[in-house]
């Protein structure tokens, strides 16, 4: 398939003069081909006029239509290719294997959701009947959760295909029945060209309204800054950096009309060795903590930025064996220049420490944008005495933190900034101390993970990929796994209307099939 450049407004494709070229991060140079067009205000404003043209047609689609919606759209985004692997290959320097991955990931994730919408657990229908005896006499009373309406989706620099253009955003948005407009991420534009076309294949075969899907592009802040701040869009879904999601978070506050902003944004992700753990298998550890470390090149927002462990010999035991696996591994391609320079500075700061040893260091980088390994430690009482030690640096990097006592390392852990995860390397001889650690987790992190690695995120119903701030904006959702749709839906409440104007779903013995709270009692 022919890439073209265009923006998705309104399902038409619309051309700029204004344009920009995807770079090739392991060539170190831009991709000469025809160029993608730069959206101006106008652009953004009609993407979201058509959007906001679409929401009532769309989200009031029987569901069973919506959920078909988002399957066809998994079976057009299979239905590209390798040519979808490779230009994603291309644009982002990481491997076949594991784009082909995460191709699979988006695509079940997708699937995952229709089979939500289907569920019809998401609407929370919950009934009360009146009881006219009671003095003063109880109204009848029912609620279900309706879409907020359009919904912007910043696409992800480091997942193009699972947290991008049809990623979890847009999908748990869709499903919610929000009309969805990406604004593309500038590091893989041909690759969201590919999936945007797959998504306005899907529209068209099950005929959904032309401004369901639009996709504005470019390099100008301005396109992101407008986009959050016209009225039409409802709320924000957002992946990257902490400044980019903290400038979005501004706008949407300082709108006449404020709306939420869902941004994932940055974690170090602590990794706990409890002792006994430590002792019994330190090295066979060590050598599983770098290989979830050089995952990706480290550019996930889980990786484990953060080792802390009780200072002594089986410490020492564990650090040495990291540093001499990590000291092997081979410098990687890099997302993007801009997050290349991102991570050699980040680093530099963090050797710049008066408080941190640089422990080990990968293979000398060979080419452009190759992010060479490091690992660094810390006392555990200097740890707070620098807010560096604190800061993601998001590539192959982490940091040791040797405490003086578990004391120490729990106090060390009350102090730190919300975080995704936290993992606890644990023994059965660890269990009274990880018991007394775990408040301190649940207050912390919005994942806790028992003897396995952070990296990784399986989308599933009981995932929680979020946790406090700075992690995210809002602690009190998921980007992955099914409860993500409740981000964009909100409650509505009727009170006594009549049978004839009830939503379908919540009239008298309609709820069949579905959990609903009748009275006060759940019921299937
Ligand atoms: P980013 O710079 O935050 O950009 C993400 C998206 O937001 C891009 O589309 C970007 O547009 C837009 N954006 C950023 N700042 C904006 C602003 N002030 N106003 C309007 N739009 C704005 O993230 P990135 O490019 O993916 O990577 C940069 C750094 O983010 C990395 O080095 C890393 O530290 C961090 N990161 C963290 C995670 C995580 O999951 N924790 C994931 C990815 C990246 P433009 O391209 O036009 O700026």
């Amino acid at each position: 398939m022919e890439l073209t450049g265009g923006l998705f407004i309104g399902g038409e494709r619309r051309q700029s003069d204004a344009r920009f070229h995807a770079y090739d991060p392991a060539a170190g140079a831009d991709i000469a081909d025809a160029g993608f067009a730069s959206a101006s205000e106008q652009d953004v404003a009609d993407a979201c006029a058509a959007a906001e043209a679409a929401f009532l047609p769309y989200s009031t689609k029987p569901l069973e239509a919506r959920a078909r919606f988002l399957e066809t759209i998994a079976d057009e985004i299979e239905a590209l290719g390798d040519v979808l692997i490779e230009r994603a290959c291309r644009e982002s320097g990481l491997p076949a294997a594991r784009i082909t991955g995460e191709r699979g990931r988006t695509v079940g994730q997708l699937r995952l959701f229709a089979k939500e919408v289907r569920d019809g657990a998401w609407q929370k229908l919950r009934i009360d009947h009146a009881d006219r005896e009671r003095t003063p006499p109880r109204p009848d009373l029912r609620l279900r959760m309706v879409p907020l309406g359009p919904v912007a989706v910043f696409g992800a620099s480091n997942f193009p295909l699972a947290f991008s253009t049809a990623g979890g955003d847009t999908a748990s948005a869709l499903a919610a029945g929000c009309p969805v407009v990406v604004k593309g991420h500038r590091a893989h534009p041909g690759t969201a060209e590919l999936i945007a076309t797959a998504i306005i294949r899907a529209v068209e075969t099950c005929g959904m309204p032309a401004g369901t899907f639009g996709m504005v592009n470019g390099t100008s802040r301005k396109v992101g800054e407008t986009l959050v701040a016209d009225p039409r869009i409802q709320a924000v879904g957002f992946t990257g950096s902490r400044g980019g999601g903290e400038a979005l978070m501004r706008i949407a506050a300082a709108r006449p009309r404020p709306i939420p902003v869902y941004a994932e944004m940055a974690a170090i992700n602590p990794v706990i060795l409890m002792p006994q753990a430590l002792k019994a298998r330190g090295p066979a550890l060590a050598e599983a903590f770098v290989a979830s470390l050089a995952m990706g090149a480290g550019q996930f927002c889980t990786n484990p930025g953060l080792v802390m462990g009780i200072d002594g010999p089986e410490l020492d035991a564990f650090v040495a064996r990291a540093g001499e696996v990590l000291s092997g591994q081979a410098a990687q391609v890099m997302l993007t220049d801009g997050i290349w320079e991102a991570f050699e500075s980040g680093k530099a700061k963090l050797a710049g420490s008066a408080f941190v040893t640089k422990v080990a260091e990968g293979v000398e980088a060979d080419g452009p944008n190759r992010g060479r390994a490091a690992l660094f430690s810390v006392a555990g009482k200097d740890f707070l005495a620098d807010p560096v030690h604190l800061h993601e640096v998001f590539g192959v990097s982490s940091v040791v933190v040797r405490c003086a006592s578990l004391e120490e390392l729990k106090a060390v852990l009350g102090e730190l900034e919300g975080q995704l995860t936290a993992t606890l390397q644990v023994d059965e001889g660890d269990y009274p101390e990880a018991q007394a650690l775990l408040p301190v987790l649940e207050r912390t992190v919005g994942r806790v993970i028992a003897n396995g690695w952070p990296t990784g995120v399986e989308v599933t119903h009981a995932m929680v990929h979020g946790g406090p701030y700075p992690s995210t904006s809002d602690p009190r959702s998921t980007s992955v796994g099914t409860l993500a749709i409740d981000r964009f839906l909100r409650p509505v409440s009727y009170q006594d209307l009549p049978e004839a104007l009830l939503p379908a779903a919540l009239r008298e013995n309609a709820q069949a099939g579905t959990v609903a709270r009748i009275d006060g009692s759940w019921t299937i």
